[in-house]
C-alpha cells in the first residue's frame, strides 16, 4: 500500500481537478479524513502530511485516539474532530464535550441534549443534519420532507451552529445515480437557505463517489479507504 502521505496527495489532486471541472473555485471543498478503525500512528502520519480534520464513527474509540494524539501533536495546532457515525442519547455528553462537529443529527431530542451539554468554554458545536437521500435503500438519516422542521428547531439552539446537511447514499457504480442522489441533497440545501437558514456545508462524497459529489456541490468530502487503506473489522456499536 502506498504511504498515507502519497494517498493524501493523490486525493487532494483529484479534489482539485473535480472542483475545477465543476467550474467551482479552488479550495471550496474540504477534505475530512475518515480514520475509524485506524490506529493513532496512522492518523499521526496524515497529520504530519498536513491533514487537520478527521472523522470518526464511534465516540469511545474516537476519544481514546484524541487523547493519544494530543500527546503526539501538542495543543498549539489541534486536530478538528468530526463525529460522523450515529449518535445515541447516552453518548451525547461525551460528544458535546470532545468533538468540534457532529454530522449525524437526525432527532430534535439529541440536538437539545447536545446544546445543553456543550461546555460554556467551547465554541458552539458545529452540526449537520443527516438526510436519507436513497429512500428505502438506506436506513440512516431523516427523510427529506422531515428535514426543514428539524433544521428550524436546531437553528434555535444556543450552543449548536447548524451548518448544513450530510448524506450517505447507497453505494452504486452508476455515476448518473450518484449524481441524482447528490443533486437532491443540493436542492434541499438550497431550499433551506432560501428559507433564511445560514447554511454553508454539504457533507457528501466518500472514496468511491466523491467526484460526483463535488460535481453536485459538495463542500466537504469524507474519505477513509482511499487515504488509510482497507479498514479492520468494524465495530457494531457507537
Ligand atoms: C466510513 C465512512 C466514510 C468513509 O468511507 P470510505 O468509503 O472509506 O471513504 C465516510 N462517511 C461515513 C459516514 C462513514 O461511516
Amino acid at each position: 500500500m502506498a504511504a498515507i502521505r502519497d494517498n493524501l496527495q493523490a486525493i487532494r489532486e483529484r479534489i482539485e481537478r473535480a472542483t475545477a471541472a465543476a467550474g467551482r473555485s479552488a479550495g471550496s471543498v474540504r477534505l475530512l479524513a475518515v480514520s475509524k478503525t485506524h490506529a493513532p500512528p496512522k492518523i499521526l502520519e496524515a497529520w504530519q502530511a498536513g491533514q487537520r480534520a478527521f472523522g470518526e464513527n464511534y465516540v469511545q474509540e474516537a476519544i481514546a485516539k484524541m487523547d493519544a494524539l494530543a500527546r503526539s501533536t501538542g495543543t498549539s495546532d489541534p486536530i478538528e474532530w468530526h463525529l460522523i457515525g450515529p449518535l445515541q442519547s447516552n453518548k451525547t455528553r461525551l460528544a458535546a464535550e470532545r468533538f468540534d462537529w457532529v454530522h449525524s443529527l437526525e432527532r430534535e431530542k439529541i440536538a437539545r441534549r447536545l446544546s445543553e451539554q456543550r461546555p460554556a468554554g467551547l465554541p458552539p458545536l458545529q452540526v449537520l443534519i443527516q438526510v436519507n437521500c436513497s429512500g428505502e435503500a438506506s436506513k440512516s438519516g431523516l427523510a427529506p420532507p422531515d428535514v426543514p422542521a428539524l433544521a428550524r428547531g436546531v437553528a434555535q439552539l444556543p450552543r449548536l451552529r447548524l451548518r448544513g446537511l450530510m448524506a450517505i447514499p447507497e453505494p452504486t457504480p452508476d455515476t448518473s445515480l450518484q449524481r441524482k442522489r447528490f443533486r437532491s441533497m443540493r436542492e434541499l440545501h438550497e431550499r433551506l437557505r432560501g428559507e433564511g437558514l445560514a447554511l454553508d456545508t454539504l457533507s457528501i462524497g466518500m472514496s468511491e463517489d466523491f467526484e460526483a459529489a463535488i460535481a453536485e456541490g459538495s463542500t466537504m468530502v469524507r474519505i477513509g479507504t482511499a487515504i488509510f487503506g482497507a479498514r479492520e473489522v468494524e465495530k457494531s456499536a457507537a
